[in-house]
């Protein structure tokens, strides 16, 4: 089995328009592979490469964003003690 390539942007489909990712192959260049026409476009080269990288929105990492830890600060209250009888 190859090594999946890694997901550098999306950009949008030269043949068909829609939204497919743009990824890297093993040689540093990037490729587009379109799964509703069959539509494939590989750099060859590094001008293909930048153009291609041009018009394509970056990604950093194909892992969805999920901070872990971040909560909303809470304000702080003041605490009301059980002893608290001042009514
Ligand atoms: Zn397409």
């Amino acid at each position: 089995m190859a090594k999946a390539m890694k997901i550098i942007g999306r950009m949008k489909c030269t043949c068909c328009g829609e939204v497919v990712p743009v990824k890297e192959q093993s040689n540093g260049l990037a490729i587009v592979t379109c799964n509703f026409c069959d539509n494939k476009m590989q750099a060859f080269g590094k001008v293909a490469d930048g153009h291609i990288r041009l018009k394509m929105n970056p990604v950093v990492s194909d892992i969805p964003a999920n901070p872990v830890g971040v909560a909303a600060p809470v304000p702080a209250q003041p605490k009301k003690s059980f002893f608290d009888l001042s009514l």
